[in-house]
């Protein structure tokens, strides 16, 4: 018999692997506000059809103005990925990871 769980909701709110926030989900964000980690689950931004599933963690935040881009690295496959910060997110962390120069 197959599994009859459904894991994959659309609205997508969450429970943070990381840090055990309660994160609710907007339908941009997919990351913890919190401590800003995500998780692999794009291939391309928002079809959630990568099969990694892995946590991604924050290691470079970007700021364009007054906006700020976190860079997110897989931490099993090492994929990169860009994503918006959100209002939500915790603007501390966000300019910790700002100060971090980013390794190629
Ligand atoms: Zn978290
Ligand atoms: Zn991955």
């Amino acid at each position: 018999m197959r599994e009859s769980k459904k894991f994959q909701k659309r609205s997508e709110d969450f429970t943070c692997e990381k840090c055990g926030a309660k994160v609710k989900g907007t339908g941009f964000t997919n990351h913890c506000p919190k401590c800003l980690w995500s998780r692999h689950m794009d291939v391309n931004p928002g079809d959630r059809a990568s099969t990694c599933r892995a946590m991604m963690k924050p290691i470079a935040a970007i700021s364009y103005g007054t906006e700020y881009v976190l860079v997110h690295e897989c931490v099993k496959c090492g994929h990169r990925k860009r994503n918006k910060t959100s209002p939500e997110d915790s603007m501390e962390l966000v300019i910790h990871y700002s100060s971090k120069p980013l390794k190629d």
